[in-house]
């Protein structure tokens, strides 16, 4: 039996898990089995969850330019972020909300072992996208990987060190609510200027912003960077970068051929990176 930061979603008394079976159940006896798609669905007995699910054909497009190390620059600096993060502690819980795929974890865990600071570290990773959590499972992700409402995460309050949103905005108390005290919240978004050339096509008139963010009014920034460099990309992994980002619907069929036609040297990306902390 292993401690762990895990509610039941039904009755939200600790969750417990059987050796044998790797099974999870409660002091009430409710009981969660891992499915076999590599995950656990932490929801209410009987209760309808609201999911979430990404297109196939999204999923496909955002693995296969993740895979082609598009983002290395990001990747690498959330590498040296997280091991600063986990270092000289002595038991870690990591949440990654919103866990996709789980690409940026993965990488980042891979990278944290090679540098011997994966021992102290258990990972979860959570989503309201079954079929994302089973391309997770099948990428062999290393984190705990659960089906949950959004709205009540299945952690108990103060129980996680460190939650990561690399691909969701941060919305409503949870991740608030789950975080311990002294808990970092690793926060990284697309800045105004990110994939700048493919932007200016959809919006013609666009022009420069300062940088400007909400966060959440219990929440103060602890460190914040920018990341950004230039890549050079085909017409293929233009539109593919198009069809991830949050302006993809406003392209209609036309510009969306007109951006695959055309490959981009020194396409701008930029991210900006924030460590929160509670206030
Ligand atoms: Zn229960």
């Amino acid at each position: 039996m292993m401690i762990s930061p895990l509610i039941c979603p039904t009755c939200a008394q600790p969750l417990h898990q059987h050796d044998a079976s790797k099974g999870l159940y409660c002091d009430a006896k409710h009981h969660f089995d891992r499915l076999a798609q590599g995950y656990y669905p932490l929801v209410k007995v009987k209760a309808k969850t609201p999911q979430s699910s990404v297109s196939r054909q999204q999923m496909r497009a955002r693995q296969f330019l993740l895979q082609s190390g598009v983002f290395q620059p990001l990747v690498d600096t959330l590498k040296q972020l997280m091991l600063s993060l986990t270092t000289d502690k002595k038991q870690v819980n990591w949440l990654d909300y919103q866990c996709g795929d789980g690409y940026y974890l993965a990488q980042i865990h891979a990278f944290l072992v090679s540098q011997q600071q994966a021992d102290n570290v258990s990972t979860w990773g959570v989503s309201d996208a079954e079929n994302a959590l089973f391309a997770a499972s099948k990428l062999q992700s290393p984190a705990c990987l659960i089906f949950s409402a959004l709205k009540a995460l299945p952690f108990a309050d103060n129980s996680i060190d460190i939650v990561t949103l690399f691909d969701a905005p941060i919305k409503g108390q949870e991740c608030i609510r789950i975080l311990k005290d002294d808990g970092r919240i690793v926060l990284v978004q697309p800045s105004h200027q990110h994939l700048w050339q493919i932007k200016q096509q959809v919006y013609p008139d666009l022009v420069e912003k300062p940088f400007q963010i909400n966060i959440p009014k219990r929440l103060s920034i602890d460190t914040q960077e920018c990341v950004s460099f230039d890549i050079n990309v085909s017409g293929d992994q233009a539109l593919g970068l198009l069809d991830s980002s949050l302006f993809a619907w406003r392209a209609n069929d036309e510009l969306r051929h007109q951006i695959k036609a055309k490959s981009i040297d020194g396409l701008k990306c930029e991210f900006d990176v924030l460590v929160l902390k509670q206030i």
